[in-house]
Formats: C-alpha cells, sequence, structure tokens
C-alpha cells in the first residue's frame, strides 16, 4: 500500500467536512473519487497532500506518516497533486511554470547559486531539459517559450499536469483532470495520464465528475457523501448501488 488514510475527520467551523474517512491505495492503482457536491472529495486532497491539517485520523505514505507535514515535504517525499481551478504562474513561460514544479529535487544550494558552481549549471540545464522533455509528453512541445496565459483551458490543463508530474510524485492526485471538456476531449486528456502514469509507474487518486469517463479509467471507486465514506469497490458495482444513485439523484 502506497498511500493510506484513517479514521479521517475535518470540521470547518462546526461544519462536518469529513467525518471518519479510510482509504487504502495500493501502488500502481487508479482510485476514482465521486460524490455530489460540498461532499469532501476536494478536503480529502487537501488533508492528504498537507494543504489542511485533518481534526483527527492519519495519513501514511509509502509506510511513513506524513500528516502534519507541511505539503511542500509531502511532495517532496513524493505525492503531486493538480488543482480543479488552474493556477499557472501568469508572469512565467510555459517551460519556467514546469521548472518551478521541479525545484523540490534541485540540488542548488543559494551559496552554489552566488558561486555560480559549473556543477549547478549543469543541473540547471539538466532541469531544463527534464521539463522539456515533460511538456513534449503532454503535448506542450511546442508552447515551451509560449506566456502561459496564452494558453487554451485545455492546454492549461496540461500544463498543470505537467508541472505536477516534475516534482517526480510516486502518487499523484488530480482534482477533476476533464472539467470544462467535452466527452471526446475528457477521454484523450485520460488516455494521456493513462499512458503517462504507465510509463512512469505511478499511482493515480482521481476526483472526477464525470463518472462514466471515470468509470472505464478508474480500477476502483470511492463514493463520498456528506462527508461519509457511502461505499468503495468494482466501478459498475458502485455506481449500481442503490445507495450511490440516492446520493446523486436524491438532493
Ligand atoms: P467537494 O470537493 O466534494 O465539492 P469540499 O471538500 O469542497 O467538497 O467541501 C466539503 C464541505 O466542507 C462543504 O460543506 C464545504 O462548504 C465545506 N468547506 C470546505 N472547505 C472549507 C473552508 N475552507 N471553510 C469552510 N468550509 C469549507
Amino acid at each position: 500500500m502506497i498511500l493510506s488514510g484513517t479514521g479521517i475527520s475535518k470540521s470547518f467551523m462546526g461544519v462536518k467536512a469529513l467525518c471518519d474517512v479510510s482509504l487504502m491505495v495500493e501502488e500502481g492503482e487508479i482510485l476514482g473519487i465521486i460524490g455530489p457536491n460540498g461532499s469532501g472529495k476536494t478536503t480529502l486532497f487537501n488533508i492528504l497532500s498537507g494543504l489542511e491539517r485533518c481534526d483527527a485520523g492519519e495519513v501514511t505514505l509509502a509506510g511513513k506518516r506524513v500528516s502534519g507535514l507541511p505539503s511542500h515535504r509531502i511532495a517532496g517525499m513524493g505525492l503531486g497533486r493538480t488543482f480543479q481551478n488552474l493556477r499557472p504562474f501568469s508572469g512565467l513561460s510555459v517551460l519556467e511554470n514546469v521548472m518551478a514544479g521541479g525545484h523540490l529535487r534541485a540540488p542548488t544550494g543559494i551559496l552554489g547559486q552566488i558561486l555560480g558552481l559549473p556543477s549547478i549549471h549543469a543541473a540547471e540545464r539538466q532541469a531544463r531539459l527534464d521539463a522539456l522533455q515533460l511538456l513534449a509528453e503532454v503535448g506542450l512541445g511546442a508552447y515551451a517559450r509560449s506566456r502561459s496565459t496564452e494558453l487554451s483551458y485545455g492546454q492549461t490543463k496540461r500544463l498543470e499536469l505537467a508541472r505536477a508530474l516534475n516534482t517526480r510524485p510516486r502518487v499523484l492526485l488530480l482534482d477533476e483532470p476533464t472539467a470544462g471538456m467535452n466527452d471526446v476531449q475528457a477521454a484523450e486528456i485520460l488516455d494521456l495520464v493513462g499512458a503517462i502514469k504507465r510509463k512512469l509507474n505511478l499511482t493515480l487518486v482521481v476526483i472526477e465528475h464525470n463518472v462514466p469517463v471515470l468509470m472505464r479509467f478508474a480500477d476502483r471507486l470511492m463514493v463520498l457523501d456528506a462527508g461519509c465514506k457511502l461505499t468503495e469497490g468494482e466501478p459498475r458495482r458502485v455506481v449500481a448501488d442503490p445507495r450511490v444513485i440516492e446520493a446523486y439523484l436524491g438532493r
């Protein structure tokens, strides 16, 4: 098991966002997370990635406890994530945006930078090459020098993906990778994510509104409803569960 959450609870000013939620993710698995709006999906991602602290519970990554650590430390230990609301650094080029995701593993100390050591230049060159390679993999090779603000919505989603991959994650949390896309575009981006997953041997946890698209992509689904885990298991069985249908249609 590469990622686990045990008994995670979180309230915001008395409102329960998550209530005793546990999840186990096996290495190489694709776990899909679904649930109506406000059911706690993003809060769960925020807790797994260290952006929020849980009130109770524990998160482990590759056997090490990470709950309580700051998000950059957890990222450095191999947990990457993309966000539902796109947020590229608008003043930077596409390439620089991807490189900004790589600082976690760059060996450049401040002293080395001041002294301009040759090894530092070599490391920077390598970081550039790595970032260019990732841009090519997500289909943005021709846009390396463009401003990130010049990209279309779908291209910005790909940039987010390249940036998250540049932290060299073992586990990648994807928050609505197909949001705002039609079914063809959604299938296209998930095909791309699937190919990269296989190539880099990643483990994926994916929040997705488009349940039919996610069903074809995920090995397993977990359903949240009003902060609680409703059910989890094989995708076709999960979406046929009357409780899941009720959660989606009953409000
Ligand atoms: P989902 O991602 O499934 O739509 P969220 O995790 O965003 O759900 O939200 C779960 C619940 O927690 C909602 O009731 C939401 O209003 C509340 N919530 C989430 N983040 C905050 C916050 N920072 N402050 C107050 N309430 C929040």
